[in-house]
């Protein structure tokens, strides 16, 4: 009995929170992770990762880390994204199990013993739902519907909607990951296709605490593609489809023009030959820029750089 729990004891939960610009929340955050944490009896660390913060992020986590020494920090050189953040984060923690979630309170650390629990209970991997909520806005709340209802439609995976970056993954899911070398991160689909034994768990997501949401309505139509474009060549399918159907069109027509020339109607025919070169430009810039989009990736990947930069840190190695 007495060893049994000197092993739960000696399992230390790693937290990997991205921040960019979130000097009003960390402190807030902190006190209520140390608050969720003290009870559960694990010892834990908490690994803020400063991506490009223009404010006094950094600052606020050096003075928080000479009073809290198990607060470490990783700041960018730049900014490098939410999702190179996350993996900075994975890349750089020790401990048995990490979970994952955002410097703005939105990711109720009540949470966190729940996530706990399903680990205790066997799961490698613990990932959340977020429900739909009247404190977030209502075009936010939209678009992610059809950002899921998109990415399940073309890709090989089946992402729930609402699946959010807060989670627990177990050391060994951990290091699975970081087998991983993509450019592009998509989290979410990634960690669904990875496997390994999971289970989600629902929240009601809580409004910012401070400060403004990063994901502007650009930020999000990329993140969008790159997740549709990571996990799957559906839309290049696609494109070929589209491309034949047009052409079946264009021989149809064919015979009504030749038809049109016997009976001798082959002026009036200007409007619907302009609507004809506007409308197959168009298909054609749009299965081009398909086409672009996977082969930029392929550009991208094969440079090999690296995914994130870290100008300084206080991680221990
Ligand atoms: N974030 C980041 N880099 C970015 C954008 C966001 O590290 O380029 C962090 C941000 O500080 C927050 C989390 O990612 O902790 C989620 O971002 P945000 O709250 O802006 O997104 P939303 O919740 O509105 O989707
Ligand atoms: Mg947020």
């Amino acid at each position: 009995m007495i060893l049994e729990t000197t092993t739960i004891m000696s399992k230390t939960v790693a937290f990997i929170i991205p921040a960019c610009n979130e000097q009003e929340n960390i402190s807030i955050l902190i006190h209520k992770l140390n608050e969720v944490m003290e009870p559960t009896g694990y010892a834990y660390t908490l690994t803020f990762i400063d991506d490009g913060s223009t404010d006094q992020t950094l600052n606020v986590l050096k003075a928080q880390n000479a009073i809290q020494p198990n607060i470490f920090y990783i700041s960018f050189s730049r900014n490098f994204g939410h999702q190179n953040a996350l993996k900075a984060g994975l890349d750089s923690v020790n401990g048995d199990c990490v979970i994952m979630m955002d410097a703005d309170l939105q990711h109720p650390p009540e949470l966190v013993p729940v996530l706990l629990q399903k680990w205790d209970e066997g799961f490698d991997l613990v990932y959340t739902i977020r429900k739909e909520d009247a404190k977030i806005p209502l075009i936010k709340r939209k678009t992610s519907k059809l950002f899921y209802e998109i990415i399940n439609n073309l890709s090989d995976i089946e992402l729930e909607e609402g699946a959010a970056d807060f989670r627990l993954m177990d050391r060994k899911v951990v290091d699975a990951f970081k087998q991983i070398k993509e450019s592009d991160l998509f989290l979410r689909g990634l960690v669904k296709w990875m496997g390994f034994s999971q289970t989600g768990i629902e929240y009601y997501p809580a409004k910012r605490n401070s400060g403004e949401s990063k994901y502007t309505i650009k930020k999000m139509v990329r993140f969008a593609l790159q997740g549709i474009t990571s996990f799957s060549t559906k839309p290049l399918y696609m494109a070929s489809y589209l491309g034949f159907i047009f052409s079946l069109f264009a021989v149809l027509y064919m015979t009504y023009i030749v038809y049109s020339y016997y009976t001798g109607q082959t002026v009036s025919g200007w409007a619907s030959v302009i609507a004809t070169i506007t409308f197959f430009g168009g298909l054609q810039l749009m299965i081009l820029g398909i086409i672009g989009l996977y082969l930029g990736k392929l550009f991208v990947q094969s440079k090999n750089r690296p995914n994130y930069i870290i100008k300084e840190t206080n991680l221990p190695g």
